[in-house]
């Protein structure tokens, strides 16, 4: 059941974490569902001059600690399930991060490959102006996730400003540097996602130099996360996308991959690798595995065939529940999501917050304090997970339930 839909993962997890609070049965009922829902639908003017019906979604789970942040994911698989789930897990990655959000999330049905340029501007546009209605810079604020970039941002952050008459840069994170963005953002979340797997093989006694590395997904988090840590000593011996991937035990070159990528549009024939399946890839031979495209892609079937000694999730919601519990029992470490790639929220937090003070920072400024934050937050769950007695993703939601449920108690029930 919970392999099937991710909200049902979502909320599988969130039950298993609960056990460990003594929460209000009022607090508890109430965090399990989202706070609120849009569903749209709406025309987009097509090249060839036919208009066509686009559904998408703005899901907000929780407000308790301040205004919502999440991504937008362009898909065809996108359902309001999945955007639910998402929304919690946004919920619990900022209060992991002590940031002052709440979580949200949105997306769009629809394949943008098959779009040209101009129709995905005129599906954003739309889009944008569908979801105003929630999104603004104090109260909701998307950000880039699949298939969304900083260009798909610009729009959003443009029409959201023509509709207001001036230029509301604070309303979008992970915008290009030029109008408003931030240095780092682009990198946030692969920067995360490296010093979550430095720290975890920190405690697993293993070095990151020469630690072999499979990375699939190689889109923003996983191209990012590949290339930082073969700049800090690691090997990486697989990487795939949508449609296979390479494999090299002696290690690849990221930077040639990206270059490869950009030319052949596919890496599944990277002359420096042999072919490997996306599955082929779970199940490779290495230390650390990084899932960095989908939800629910280490199933319990695969678990079972895991090599790597540690998972860290680059992904939202890489492994199921059950695939969870037979890594655990087989001993392999795995950094959960809301932990491992939540470096996208917090440099995408500084964005807003240098957006709304037009005061902007250096990137090592802001790969410093990206860097204490995640140091700090993982050290925190580790603590948890050890005091506790449960694993790493246990001991986050824990921690991030008790904050959220702390700030309700605090604001009590309107009226
Ligand atoms: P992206 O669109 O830049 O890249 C996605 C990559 O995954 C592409 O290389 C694509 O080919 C690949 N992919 C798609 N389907 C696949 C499949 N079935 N098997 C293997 N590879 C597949 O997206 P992204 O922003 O890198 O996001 C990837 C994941 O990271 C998502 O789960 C997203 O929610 C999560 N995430 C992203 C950010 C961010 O800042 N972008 C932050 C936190 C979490």
């Amino acid at each position: 059941m919970t392999e099937a839909n991710p909200y049902e993962m979502a909320l599988a997890q969130y039950d298993r974490a609960v056990k460990y609070l003594p929460l209000k049965r009022g607090i508890e009922e109430f965090l399990r569902a989202p706070k609120r829902e849009l569903t749209v639908n709406f025309p987009v003017r097509m090249d060839d001059r036919s208009v066509k019906i686009f559904t998408g979604y703005r899901v907000h789970h929780s407000t308790a600690r301040g205004p919502t942040k999440g991504g937008i994911r362009y898909h065809p698989g996108v359902t309001l399930d999945e955007v639910r789930a998402l929304a919690m897990w946004m919920t619990w990655k900022c209060a992991v991060l002590s940031l002052p959000f709440g979580g949200a999330k949105g997306g769009v049905v629809c394949d943008p490959k098959r779009l040209s340029l101009q129709e995905l501007e005129n599906l954003t546009r739309r889009y944008a102006t569908e979801i105003s209605v929630l999104m603004s810079p104090e109260g909701d604020i998307p950000a880039p996730d699949l298939n969304t970039t900083p260009q798909i941002m610009a729009w959003i952050m443009d029409t959201y400003s023509m509709h207001r008459g001036y230029p509301v840069p604070a309303v979008v994170t992970g915008k290009p540097v030029p109008v408003g963005g931030s240095l780092g953002r682009a990198e946030a979340t692969g920067r995360g996602v490296m010093v979550a797997t430095r720290e975890a093989l920190a405690q697993l006694g293993l070095p990151l130099q020469g630690a072999r590395v499979a990375v699939q997904g190689f889109g923003n988090v996983g191209s990012v996360s590949a290339g930082l840590l073969h700049a800090a000593g690691a090997r990486i011996v697989a990487v795939s996308d949508s449609r296979g991937g390479t494999l090299n035990p002696q290690g690849l070159d990221p930077r040639a991959l990206v270059r490869h990528k950009r030319e052949s549009g596919r890496l599944d024939d990277y002359p420096g690798g042999e072919p490997i399946t996306n599955e082929g890839l779970l199940v490779s031979d290495c230390d650390v595995l990084i899932p960095a495209a989908l939800e629910q892609q280490i199933t319990a079937a695969t678990a079972e065939r895991v090599r790597a000694r540690l998972v860290v999730e680059g992904a939202n919601g890489p492994t199921t529940p059950e695939a969870d519990a037979i890594l655990a029992a087989r001993g392999v470490l795995v950094v959960p999501d809301i932990l491992a790639n939540a470096g996208g929220v917090v440099v995408s937090y500084f964005e807003w917050v240098q957006d709304l003070q037009a005061f902007f920072w250096s990137e090592e400024e802001i790969n410093e304090r990206l860097e204490r934050l995640m140091v700090r937050a993982f050290g925190e769950v580790g603590a948890t997970a050890r005091d506790r007695g449960v694993d790493l993703r246990t001991a986050a939601l824990i921690r991030a339930i008790e904050r959220v449920a702390e700030a309700i108690m605090i604001l009590g029930i309107y009226p």
